[in-house]
């Protein structure tokens, strides 16, 4: 295949990014309706003399809402005094709870929730079938991931997604100590296909993630170079660092002031464009360049999503592993891999085996079939054969440049 050049790939970078954007600000506007962002309470006017109405009027919440925070079963409840109901603290966490958990509820769309799920389960099924047949090659793979971007991302929006079920569930529970149960359910069923598959969903359907694999895999050659620049792979202690101590810095900001300091630079924000400040657009505009160079900077470094997902990815059901049988110790498939995550896999580094997205890059590169993805336990490798691979892993590179196989 004919290596785009340099004024190609920035030329597709642009196109993908005007695509997205451009048709997001369309299909956010149908979609509409919903606010962007729960409400959060105002601070409340508490006396503990007030009748339940009084507090109502000077707080401005309807009967119903009242009815619903109180537990009211008559029109004469209105008339309870405030105090039968606790402290003032406990009167106050109570509404705070309420009030947030019903301005999260009005933020979504229950339709279009259950129809994604949908779209996601029967896509990573069809991605699997692909896999198992052996079909996934480079042009497959950005047809793939184009056609996630374009159902998950740009079609269906931003919400839901995998990170903001960790994101909104830490933000909420700082906040207002409150749990929203349809986020409970979703965090769950995203975790299960990460027990089941790896980081499936992340790298199949999340749409913030398939965009930045798009955007890394178009300045990538059939020889796996960069067309612009250098391809780096970051040291998975370092990036992992910066994304621990990333989630520790968000949580605490939401536990002590309130605040969700991603949300000016929510990746997943690229498909709602009209929400992003000037901060944000700028941020989103060098991160998503930056994954030209890096794979998944976003993934990598800031998701806690990504972060959770790495902790069970650990006991996932299905992985990537070696068959040292007939593994030559050739070194391709580290050098593909897009990530450090083959290199630690061959020198069994069970402990910090960096996040692997099952793109399937290091299988399609193995000339002996070594690789699979599948309930294989990952062995240790002969005793002789980790120095092979380290020999081969230095001349990795430059066996790439023999494979058949394109990625
Ligand atoms: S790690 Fe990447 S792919 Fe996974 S949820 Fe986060 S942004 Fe999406
Ligand atoms: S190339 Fe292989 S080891 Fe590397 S991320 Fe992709 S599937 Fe995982």
């Amino acid at each position: 295949m004919k290596t785009p050049s340099k004024i190609m790939t920035i030329f597709y970078f642009m196109l993908i990014m005007l695509f997205v954007i451009g048709l997001s600000t369309i299909s956010t506007r149908i979609w509409g309706g919903k606010p962007e962002q729960p409400v959060k309470p105002d601070t409340l006017m508490i006396k503990k003399d007030m009748t339940i109405g009084q507090f109502g009027q000077v707080n401005a919440l309807s009967d119903k809402v009242l009815k619903d925070i109180f537990d009211l079963k008559a029109k004469s409840d209105m008339e309870k005094k405030l105090d039968e109901y606790g402290t003032i603290n406990e009167i106050n966490s109570r509404v705070t709870e309420r009030l947030a958990l019903a301005s999260e509820n009005a933020t979504k769309n229950w339709i279009k929730i259950p129809v994604k799920f949908g779209f996601w389960f029967a896509f990573l099924l069809m991605v699997f079938i692909l896999s198992k047949k052996q079909k996934i090659t480079s042009k497959i793979r950005n047809r793939l991931l184009f056609s996630a971007v374009f159902i998950f991302g740009v079609i269906m929006g931003s919400d839901p997604g995998p990170m903001g079920t960790v994101k909104d569930a830490i933000h909420l529970y700082g906040t207002a100590h409150a749990i929203f149960p349809p986020r409970m359910i979703a965090l769950s069923i995203f975790l299960i296909l990460v027990l089941l598959a790896n980081k499936y969903i992340c790298a199949w359907g999340c749409q913030a993630g398939t965009l930045q694999d798009l955007i890394f895999r178009i300045n990538r050659t059939d020889m796996r170079k960069a067309v612009i620049g250098r391809q780096i792979k970051l040291p998975f202690v370092l990036t992992n660092t910066i994304r621990f101590l990333f989630l520790c810095g968000f949580t605490l900001a939401a536990f002590f002031w309130g605040t969700d300091i991603i949300d000016p630079i929510d990746p997943f924000k690229i498909f709602k464009p009209m929400y992003l400040g000037l901060f944000g657009g700028v941020f989103l505009f060098i991160l998503f360049f930056a994954g030209l160079f890096v794979y998944r900077p976003w993934c990598h470094l800031f998701c806690p999503f990504g972060l959770v997902g790495w902790f069970v990815e650990k006991i996932s059901l299905v992985r990537i592993s070696v068959d040292y049988h007939t593994c030559i110790a050739c070194g391709k498939c580290a050098a593909a891999c897009p990530s450090t995550v083959m290199e630690a896999i061959l020198k069994q580094d069970k402990f910090v085996i960096p996040d692997c997205f099952a793109c399937y890059t290091c299988r399609e590169v193995c000339p002996t079939d070594s690789i699979q993805f599948s309930r294989r336990k990952r062995i240790l490798p002969p005793l002789d054969h980790f120095n092979t691979i380290k020999k081969g892993l230095e001349k990795g590179n430059t066996n790439l440049q023999n494979t058949k196989k394109g990625v």
